[in-house]
């Protein structure tokens, strides 16, 4: 007799982090594009920036509702950066990973961490420019920082590095093409073997991380 598996799959969490500069954005969004996952929009207390579109880039709210969305477990994770407040909203997420759709959430390692620790199977991924040289270029270029703020962006880097091994995968964005490649394979490779991320913990921090952290410590000091 032929069984028919009608339960669908929960869908899973993914995260993906890393400085600005590194790419995340334009990153998530062509992961989005070939309808490998679902983006969650995050809720933040700072200032409609640039091209940033409401409801799209953020749900913009005062901390009055930022606070009450706290009050009512409303909720994923959320964190305090650089005087500013950030959340993910859970309702939506959670519908989308019952309907067995992937979810990306593009966050920083404080909500990474409260991510993990409330769902083990969430695969954490830590996207890295590769160097501190090209951090530093791209931020200049992007022309939305100051001086001073660039220079609080590499420091916040250069510890958020030595943590790179609470993550799963880390990626290297030299070439955008490449490194949007490699985030598809890990979606796909995790998405068709739940399994795979139970070998990817086994075999802890790889060589390549240890190397770029300390390709980057010695950058910082010349
Ligand atoms: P920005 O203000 O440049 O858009 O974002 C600042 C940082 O906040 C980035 O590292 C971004 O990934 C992170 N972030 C954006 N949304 C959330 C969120 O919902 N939760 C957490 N923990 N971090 C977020």
């Amino acid at each position: 007799m032929i069984k028919v598996h009608n339960i669908m799959q929960r869908g899973r969490l993914f995260v993906l982090s890393g400085p600005s500069g590194a790419g995340k954005g334009t990153i998530c969004a062509k992961i989005v594009e070939e309808g490998l996952a679902q983006l969650s929009v995050s809720m933040t207390t700072r200032a409609i920036r640039g091209k940033e579109i409401p409801n799209v880039s953020y749900f913009f709210v005062s901390d009055e509702e930022f606070d009450k969305t706290i009050e009512e477990d409303g909720f994923l994770e959320y964190a305090s950066i650089y005087g500013h407040r950030y959340g993910t909203p859970k309702a939506p997420v959670l519908e989308a990973m019952s309907e067995g759709k992937d979810v990306i959430l593009e966050i920083e390692m404080q909500g990474a961490n409260q991510v993990k620790s409330n769902y083990d199977d969430a695969v954490l991924i830590f996207v890295l420019p590769p160097s501190l040289k090209i951090l530093r270029e791209r931020l200049e270029k992007r022309n939305s920082d100051s001086a001073e703020q660039i220079i609080k962006r590499t420091e916040a880097t250069l510890s958020e590095i030595h943590r790179i091994k609470e993550y799963d995968y880390f990626v290297i964005n030299g070439e955008l093409d490449d490194a949007v490649e490699t985030v598809k394979n890990i979606f796909m490779a995790v998405h068709d073997d739940p399994e795979a991320i139970k070998k990817v913990r086994k075999n802890k921090v790889g060589k390549a991380a240890l190397k770029m952290i300390k390709k980057y410590d010695e950058e910082a000091k010349e």
